[in-house]
């Protein structure tokens, strides 16, 4: 077990955050952990890739580092695959890692960063899929009573971009692994965004989820800034989900607002498109932005702090309420 002393998170956080954790430790197994809590008995925190984090001070308890790894197919019956992922193992790898087994269901959610362990925090989701179609049950330690706990689908409470974890129980478990229901025959979600344009463009004749997984990483490529060149947590809103009255009313008012009906009378806004109507599409003050291409993402081009990018979302959380009427809701973490 080691524990480093004052170490910057720069290098832990997408946002590129200069912020110190008084102590650091990483852990590769539950046993480590436990083995870490046997010696300190401050606040720890918690983190994985980093990359839906706003830190806006410094850590001042013990920063804890999930790298607990593997990727193992634990079952299978007539239609499924059950594997079993490490909540330390990279995202996009077990991402891949079906790819290259023709274990369908994943594909949709190529490139999106982070670890497998955050993955049902929000219920990650991109391209009309999300983590909750092929989540089958999660093992977490009760970071209190440091008991270990299975959570079924359902126990999860999965919402959009929600969870019980983000909820009722935030703060309260660690996520050890995480285990997938994977199809064996796929189904592919090619109605969303730019996907079916992108296959056309690539010349795909016949579908198949590596082509799926290909056209979603090049949108991705294109469209997102890479936090290796450009500091960002990826959307830093929620898209609002509004009852259909209110949309009738704004429609009349806006013609061109987006919206895409769900379930039970209720329409979800595009957030950017809300963000960009108030002008702030490209926006810079400083080091704190808005980026040029997506409004929903808010940009550190190098030196801004979080004070800074919580001062610029407030701002347009408050331009947004007074056009339309609606509350724009993080959907980043903020320490
Ligand atoms: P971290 O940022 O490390 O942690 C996030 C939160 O979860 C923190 O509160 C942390 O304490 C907690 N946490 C992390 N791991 C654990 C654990 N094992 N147990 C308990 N708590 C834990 N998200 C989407 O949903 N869809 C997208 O398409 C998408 N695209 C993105 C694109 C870019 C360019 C970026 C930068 C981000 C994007 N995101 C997207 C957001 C982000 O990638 C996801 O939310 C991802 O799941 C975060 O994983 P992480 O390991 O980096 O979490
Ligand atoms: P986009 O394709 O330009 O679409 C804009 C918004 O409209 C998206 O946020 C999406 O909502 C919604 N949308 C698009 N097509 C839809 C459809 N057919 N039915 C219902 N809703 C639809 O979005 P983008 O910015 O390029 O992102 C593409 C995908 O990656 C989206 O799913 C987005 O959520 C995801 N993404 C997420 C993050 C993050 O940090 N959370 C960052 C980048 C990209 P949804 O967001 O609800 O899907």
């Amino acid at each position: 077990m080691r524990i480093d002393e004052n170490v910057s998170l720069k290098p832990y956080n997408t946002f590129g955050m200069d912020v110190f954790a008084r102590k650091f430790a990483r852990f590769s197994s539950a046993d480590e952990l436990l083995e870490i809590f046997e010696h300190q008995n401050e606040e720890c925190f918690f983190l994985g890739g980093g990359s839906n984090i706003l830190f806006t001070r410094n850590v001042n308890g013990i920063l804890m580092k999930n790298e607990i790894p593997g990727i193992e197919l634990i079952n299978s019956d007539a239609d499924h695959y059950y594997v079993k992922a490490g909540a330390g193992e990279n995202w996009h790898r077990f991402v891949m890692y079906c790819v290259d087994r023709d274990y369908a269901g994943v594909e949709n959610l190529a490139l999106i960063p982070g670890n497998v362990g955050a993955s049902p925090m929000q219920n990650i989701g991109a391209y009309g899929v999300e983590v909750k179609d092929v989540f089958y049950a999660l093992e977490a330690l009760h970071i209190k009573d440091k008991h270990i706990r299975s959570f079924t689908r359902d126990e999860c409470k999965f919402g959009y971009r929600e969870s019980i974890f983000k909820s009722e129980l935030k703060g309260e478990y660690v996520i050890l692994n995480v285990t997938f229901r994977l199809l064996k025959k796929p189904v592919y979600h090619t109605g969303y965004g730019a996907i079916k344009a992108e296959l056309e463009m690539m010349g795909v004749q016949e579908l198949s989820i590596r082509n799926i997984a290909n056209a979603v990483i090049k949108i991705r490529q294109s469209k997102l800034p890479d936090p290796e060149v450009i500091g960002n947590a990826g959307s830093f809103f929620k898209n609002p989900e509004i009852e259909s009255d209110l949309f009738k009313r704004l429609e009349k008012e806006f013609p061109d607002i987006i919206g895409y009906s769900l379930p039970a009378q209720k329409v979800k806004l595009a957030a950017g498109w809300l963000i960009e109507q108030c002008g702030w599409k490209g926006y810079r003050n400083g080091d704190a932005g808005c980026h040029a291409r997506q409004a929903l993402v808010l940009v550190n081009y190098g030196n801004a702090n979080g004070a800074e990018i919580l001062q610029l979302s407030e701002k347009i959380i408050d331009s947004v309420r007074s056009k339309f009427g609606v509350t724009l809701q993080r959907e980043v973490n903020v320490y």
